[in-house]
């Protein structure tokens, strides 16, 4: 059989699909100003267009297929996207990251389709920072939907936390208490520069490996990576039930441990519609 490698050896069980570059949250490292569409750009594939799509990686080793967005659940046809990953021969785990906003309202409905992991965005555990840096006043609702995933027998549930000097760098006891009682992943993410937010990566940019010593001097231990794992350095403690995961992209092995494809959509429909 194909396999799908880069010349570095690597290869690509794990695919990342945008199906939507749309989102209706605000966050201030994302959209600060909201989602605005690129006037011109063809729509996105349609759900029929992503099952092929979906079969041709997964007939080259793609086992395992991540949702995202934008935020994947403005699209009204995502329960049907699942099944048809769920479907596809090959494929072992279907994922979707969102920001919650439709978790305690569809979730159901996505696990009966074969939905088998969970990324969830939470950047602070208290209500008033939740707002304050994504926009929305929604913490509680998404928290009670991570609460019910968990109950429902989700088979992996993670939230992502993306570390903000001076806006969630003091949530630190409160994820310890978050973790102590729940089967979950927290994975906090190193704020990434790009071309457009200098000022903001200045002022709120707080580094990885800073809270990876604060972790090892509290005793949690680096587990060993799974092949189909994301970046994340996973570390595990025995008091806690949860777990806390580590993606930082200035690290030196960050590249060398990445085994995803990225593939948008919209990107595709541009190259197809040229
Ligand atoms: S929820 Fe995700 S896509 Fe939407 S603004 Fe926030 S970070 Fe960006």
């Amino acid at each position: 059989m194909a396999v799908l490698a880069d010349h570095y050896g690597r290869r690509f069980p794990y695919l990342r699909l945008s199906v939507t570059d749309a989102c209706n949250f605000s966050c201030s490292y994302c959209l600060p100003n909201g989602y605005r569409a690129i006037p011109g750009l063809p729509p996105t594939l349609g759900a029929g267009e992503i099952e092929r799509l979906l079969r041709a990686f997964a007939g080259v080793g793609m086992r395992k297929v991540r949702l995202t967005g934008g935020e994947p659940s403005l699209r009204k046809d995502l329960t049907t996207i699942i099944g048809l990953a769920a479907a596809t021969p090959g494929v072992e785990k279907v994922a979707l990251t969102t920001n919650g906003c439709l978790l305690r309202k569809r979730r159901a409905e996505w696990q009966a389709a074969g939905l088998t992991a969970i990324n969830v965005s939470v950047d602070a555990l208290d209500r008033e920072r939740f707002a304050r840096i994504t926009g929305h006043d929604r913490l509680d609702d998404i928290l009670r939907g991570l609460d019910e995933a968990l109950v429902a027998g989700m088979p992996a549930v993670k939230v992502n936390a993306v570390l903000l000097r001076g806006l969630n760098d003091d949530q630190w006891p409160a994820w310890l208490d978050y973790l102590r009682d729940r089967s979950l992943s927290v994975r906090f993410i190193e704020l990434m520069r790009t071309g457009t937010n200098l000022d903001y990566f200045q002022k709120h940019h707080y580094r990885a490996d800073s809270l990876e010593r604060l972790l090892q001097e509290a005793g949690w231990a680096a587990v060993p990576r799974a092949t189909d794992a994301g970046p994340a350095r996973e570390y595990t403690h025995p008091d806690y039930a949860g777990r806390i995961g580590i993606i930082a992209p200035y690290s030196r092995d960050f590249c060398a441990g990445c085994n995803r494809l990225r593939v948008t959509a919209a990107a595709i429909a541009v190259r197809w519609a040229g």
